[in-house]
């Protein structure tokens, strides 16, 4: 896949919309635009890599602990009591946009056991999760803050 028509790259350069949560010099994370449950959210490396194995094993521990990191802010913002962790590598594996993103989807205890389907949110709703989620990411930031002092 080139790089120029890159979805994922685009919303990186800001050269398409979407609810941005997270960012810092290498991994952006975001609102997926058809979730699975409120709050499901993508984090990706900015560097373009279509799979796991285009990124180096440093690169691929990084976007995990980010990923672990935004988890918990994404459950507590949207008062989940659990999550996925969903990382699909190449066509037969169902991923459909060829750049390496970690699905984080927080799930609820009534939704125990059932295959959850894609939703709709409005424009609102979208702006309002991620606000909330961007908060929960800045409080645990301080929290961390707090820790090394
Ligand atoms: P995959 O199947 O490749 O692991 O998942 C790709 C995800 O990207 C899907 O859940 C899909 O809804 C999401 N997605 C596709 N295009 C866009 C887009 O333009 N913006 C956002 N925010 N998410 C997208
Ligand atoms: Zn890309």
């Amino acid at each position: 896949m080139d790089k120029e028509k890159c979805i994922f790259c685009k919303i990186v350069n800001r050269e398409s919309p979407s609810h941005i949560v997270y960012e810092d010099n290498e991994h952006i994370a975001f609102l997926d635009i058809a979730p699975f449950s409120i709050g499901h959210t993508l984090v990706c490396p900015k560097r373009h890599g279509e799979t796991l194995w285009d990124m180096t094993e440093e690169e691929i521990g990084k976007l995990f602990m980010v990923a672990s990191r935004i988890s918990k802010a994404v459950v507590k913002a949207v008062g989940a009591q659990g999550f996925r962790l969903i990382q699909n590598n190449g066509e037969a594996a169902n991923q459909v946009v060829a750049h390496v993103h970690i699905h984080v989807i927080p799930v609820r205890m009534e939704d125990r056991g059932k295959f959850l389907d894609r939703k709709k949110f409005t424009e609102e709703e979208m702006l309002k999760t991620a606000d909330i989620i961007k908060q929960a990411i800045t409080n645990s930031d301080s929290i961390v803050e707090e820790q090394r002092k």
